[in-house]
């Protein structure tokens, strides 16, 4: 079976960048009846916070990026790495050096100067055990010096590093501690990852990574090294770009099946598909559909389907993820004859909002409280002629049959009996029900609230 994993570092948010990686890894996996693991790469003990690694968890938690079995600790696997570098050791794949800061700065300074390569190159690698002084050691790895190791890359190709460009890297400090590339090489086997999936910014390191899997005489994994998002200039993602954390994304109120389906498309594409379901998703998801070029990271198309994914979402679902966003911003949840109304309202409240704050704004007749403060623009439609309009009208509405085809009815009759069209009455009663002129139709504000409060509204409205 497929296993792919997720592995940041917790260092800050969980960034756009790292998002879409999990979501490519969760894709992969998902769409395959694999697994999806996460390990917190936790080992840099300075830079790691437990405030990281929770805002990482709730970032895919509510991007909806479950993962199987627990959280891996890198950190606390550090007595495992330990025991492949001995093992290394052993099998002869690896050897103690003892050559101090002083010696290795003089080596490079010399071959600097002679124009040789200035990697390193430990006089301890074929040393004799018996000549080993009672002094301070790294482990280092044996790498090999000819040939050339090839990363068949599912993304980039066949890229190859001429081995002599690879130095006998350390594995153990002289502390005992294991370096990051050994853990991840140690950590990826254990986990039983098939698949690495990540940024190409790590595509270096699986030269050396692999280097660790061979001298174990470990089966390596597919990698598939991906570019990294660019800003809408083609540059390096800046904040202004979108290189925010997810969280801020979650604040701005798009929502999470929008926000997947967007970064699916950033990088990765299925034909001409634009629009697509986790479903779908998964099932179309792959690796020969990764571009090698950096993807553009473009905030309106990001929107764009986010209004998609709102109109197209049940209801139920949509005002439940709806109270998540007020909870995210710290405002109140919505409750009691409000939260029926906007169970009552959704269908139409989600038709045309790319985001929550804009499906809140449509909301307003729902949420404001009588008597309606109509805004300025909407306070220009209610002057003495549409007033006396309106106040005409609502006896009409009152008597009819509280359905649409009733309303509709009513209020065309209505009109051609004054003869105005009906689009003139349209903005006073915009601006009575709601007291602004972004709403939902009249008619869908009418049958929301009910024959009672519109009724009451238009009173209030029209004296
Ligand atoms: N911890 C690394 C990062 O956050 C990822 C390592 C990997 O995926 O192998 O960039």
């Amino acid at each position: 079976t497929v296993v792919t994993r997720f592995a940041p570092s917790p260092t800050g948010f969980l960034h756009i960048g790292g998002a879409r990686t999990a979501l490519f890894n969760w894709l992969y996996a998902r769409g395959r009846g694999g697994r999806f693991l996460l390990r917190i790469e936790d080992t840099d003990r300075a830079r790691s916070t437990d405030q990281a690694t929770q805002a990482i968890l709730d970032g895919m938690a509510w991007l909806g990026l479950d993962h199987d079995g627990e959280v891996i600790s890198q950190y606390e696997r550090a007595e495992r790495h330990r025991e492949v570098a001995l093992d290394l050791l052993d099998k002869g794949e690896a050897y103690k050096c003892f050559s101090t800061q002083d010696e290795i700065q003089t080596f490079r300074d010399t071959a600097r100067a002679e124009g040789r390569s200035t990697l390193f190159q430990s006089p301890w690698r074929d040393a004799d055990p018996a000549t080993h002084p009672d002094a301070p050691y790294v482990i280092r790895i044996k790498a090999p010096r000819d040939g050339a190791t090839v990363i068949a890359d599912r993304v980039q190709g066949d890229v190859t590093i001429r081995n002599d460009q690879l130095d006998d890297m350390v594995l153990l400090r002289s502390d005992g501690s294991p370096v990051y590339m050994l853990a991840v090489a140690v950590d990826d086997h254990d986990m039983g990852v098939t698949h690495v999936i990540r940024g190409d910014d790590h595509l270096n390191n699986a030269a050396r990574q692999m280097l660790i899997y061979t001298a174990m005489g470990w089966p390596l994994p597919v990698y598939a090294h991906i570019p990294l998002i660019h800003g809408p200039d083609g540059k390096k993602l800046s904040k202004r770009h979108g290189a925010l954390g997810v969280d801020e994304y979650q604040k701005m109120g798009y929502p999470a099946a929008g926000m997947r389906n967007y970064l699916a498309r950033l990088g990765w594409s299925h034909g001409d598909d634009e629009f697509f379901t986790d479903a779908q998703a998964q099932e179309w998801f792959d690796l020969s559909g990764i571009g090698k070029s950096p993807a553009r990271f473009d905030f309106k198309k990001l929107e764009n389907l986010c209004g998609q994914h709102i109109a197209a979402s049940d209801d139920a679902a949509l005002l439940h993820e709806l109270q998540g966003f007020l909870a995210a911003t710290g405002q109140p949840a919505l409750s009691g004859p409000r939260l029926s109304l906007m169970e009552t309202g959704m269908y139409c409240l989600k038709e045309r909002a790319r985001t929550f704050p804009e499906l809140l704004e449509k909301a307003e007749f729902i949420l404001a409280e009588r008597p309606i403060r109509p805004d300025e623009k909407a306070a220009a439609q209610l002057d003495d002629v549409s007033r006396s309009i309106l106040k005409e009208l609502t006896p009409h509405l009152r008597n009819a049959r509280w359905s649409r085809e009733d309303l509709e009815a009513a209020a065309m009759q209505f009109a051609e009996s004054i003869d105005v069209k009906f689009g003139k009455l349209a903005g006073p009663l915009r601006a009575a029900l709601a007291g602004r002129s972004a709403t939902p139709s009249v008619f869908d504000m009418m049958l929301v609230l009910g024959r009672d409060e519109t009724i009451a509204r238009l009173s209030d409205a029209a004296c």
